[in-house]
C-alpha cells in the first residue's frame, strides 16, 4: 500500500480586483476642485456634441446617473481631510446643479427639435384629394330582376319568390310532364335526392305556377324571378346556374291576345317605344298553343345587325295559353279559366339591353365587368 503523501495545501489568497471608476483616472493626487473642474470641462464637451434624446440619456448616465461620475466623486468626500471637506462638498453639489440645468436644458431643447421632426415626417397633407370609399352596386341581374317586377307590377302582377329545391311533382308533373313524358329529357335536370321522391335543383321557375294555383283562386297574376339550375356544359350562351323571370296569368276570358300585349308592352317599357313583338309556334308541355317570341332589334331596327345576329329579331323567351290539363291538376275548372305563361331568361335580357356577349361574365366575380354597371 502506497504511503499517502502529505498533502501541499495550495492557498488561494483572495485577490482584492479593483476595477479603475471613471472617477479614479488620471486623478492620481489632483484636488477634488482640479477633479471638479476636469469633469467639468469633459461633462461640458461632451454635452456639446450630443446631438438626440438616446445620446443625452446616455450623457446623463456617465456624468449624473448612479454610476456616473459626479456621484462616484460625490461619495469619494468621505476620504477628503475633514477641514477641505465643506468646501469640496459644496463644489461638487454645486457642479451637480450646474449639470442638471445644463441637462434639462439639453432635453428641452432636443425635445422640441425631435417632435418638430417628427412633426414633418408626419406631416398630413390636407390639400391631397381622400380616398373615396368603396361602394357596392347592384348586381346587373338583380337590377333587370328589379325593373322587369317594377314594370310587371304597373300592369297588375305581384312578384312571388319560390324554392329552389323543388320535387318533381311541382317541377315536371303537375307541368303536365309526367315520368314517362319523353320532353322530361329536354331538361338537364341536376338531382339532389331520388330515394323516396325525386328532388331536384328546380330546373324552370314554373313549379311556382303550380303552388301559386293550388294557394290561390282566380284571378291569378303573378311573377317568379328566381334561378334555374340545368345539367349543362358552359359556353358564350348557357350557364348551368341562370335566372328566370316566369309569369302567369288565370282568369275568365283570357286569351293568347292577352299575352301578346302583355309581352308587347314589356318590349316597349324595356327596349323602347317603337318595339314590336313576334310571335312563332312551339312547343312546351305546360301550355297550348306555345310560342317562342321575339322582340323586333332596337339597334338596327329590324334590318339586322350583329347584335340581332343579322336576323332583325331577338329571342326573348317561351310562352304560350297555359294547358288544360294543369290547370285541372291544381283543381281549376278548365272550361271556365284560360290562362297565359310565360319565362325570360334574366341574363340574356341584360345581355341584350347591353350588349353583354357571354353569359358566363354575371357568375364570374370579375369586379372589372360588374363595375360598368355601376355608373348606369
Ligand atoms: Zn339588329
Amino acid at each position: 500500500m502506497a504511503t499517502p503523501r502529505p498533502c501541499r495545501g495550495v492557498f488561494l489568497l483572495p485577490v482584492k480586483t479593483h476595477r479603475l471608476r471613471a472617477s479614479d483616472r488620471d486623478h492620481g493626487d489632483m484636488t477634488i476642485q482640479a477633479q471638479l473642474d476636469d469633469l467639468h470641462a469633459r461633462a461640458a464637451a461632451s454635452l456639446a456634441e450630443v446631438v438626440d434624446l438616446d445620446g443625452l440619456a446616455s450623457w446623463e448616465r456617465s456624468f449624473l446617473g448612479p454610476k456616473g461620475e459626479l456621484t462616484q466623486v460625490l461619495r469619494g468626500l468621505g476620504g477628503v481631510p475633514a477641514g477641505e471637506r465643506p468646501a469640496a462638498g459644496r463644489a461638487a453639489n454645486s457642479l451637480k446643479t450646474e449639470l442638471s440645468a445644463a441637462y434639462d436644458a439639453r432635453a428641452r431643447q432636443l425635445s422640441a427639435t425631435d417632435l418638430e421632426r417628427r412633426l414633418a415626417a408626419d406631416a398630413v397633407d390636407v390639400t391631397l384629394p381622400g380616398r373615396a370609399p368603396t361602394i357596392g352596386t347592384v348586381h346587373p341581374v338583380s337590377r333587370m330582376i328589379d325593373e322587369l317586377s317594377d314594370i310587371f307590377a304597373l300592369m297588375g302582377f305581384q312578384t312571388v319568390f319560390g324554392p329552389e329545391v323543388a320535387t318533381a311533382h311541382y317541377n315536371f308533373d303537375l307541368l303536365n310532364i309526367p315520368g314517362d313524358h319523353p320532353a322530361r329529357d329536354v331538361w338537364d335536370t341536376i338531382v339532389v335526392d331520388s330515394n323516396d321522391e325525386e328532388i331536384v335543383l328546380r330546373t324552370h321557375t314554373s313549379p311556382m305556377q303550380a303552388r301559386t294555383m293550388e294557394a290561390t283562386k282566380p284571378p291569378v297574376r303573378v311573377v317568379v324571378p328566381g334561378r334555374a339550375y340545368r345539367y349543362e356544359a358552359q359556353d358564350a350562351s348557357h350557364d348551368w346556374m341562370f335566372h328566370q323571370l316566369e309569369g302567369l296569368a288565370v282568369d275568365e276570358h283570357i286569351t293568347l291576345a292577352d299575352l301578346k300585349g302583355v309581352l308587347g308592352e314589356l318590349a316597349r317599357q324595356l327596349f323602347g317605344a317603337e318595339r314590336r313583338v313576334r310571335f312563332r309556334c312551339d312547343y312546351f308541355p305546360f301550355v297550348e298553343p306555345g310560342v317562342d317570341f321575339a322582340v323586333d332589334c332596337a339597334v338596327c331596327g329590324g334590318k339586322g345587325c350583329r347584335v340581332c345576329k343579322h336576323s332583325g329579331w331577338l329571342e326573348m323567351g317561351g310562352a304560350g295559353m297555359v294547358h288544360p290539363k294543369v290547370l285541372a291538376g291544381v283543381g281549376y275548372d278548365p272550361a271556365k279559366y284560360t290562362g297565359f305563361a310565360f319565362g325570360l331568361g334574366i341574363e340574356r335580357m341584360v345581355m341584350m339591353k347591353y350588349g353583354v356577349d357571354d353569359v358566363r361574365a354575371f357568375a364570374g366575380n370579375d369586379l372589372r365587368f360588374l363595375r360598368q354597371f355601376a355608373s348606369i
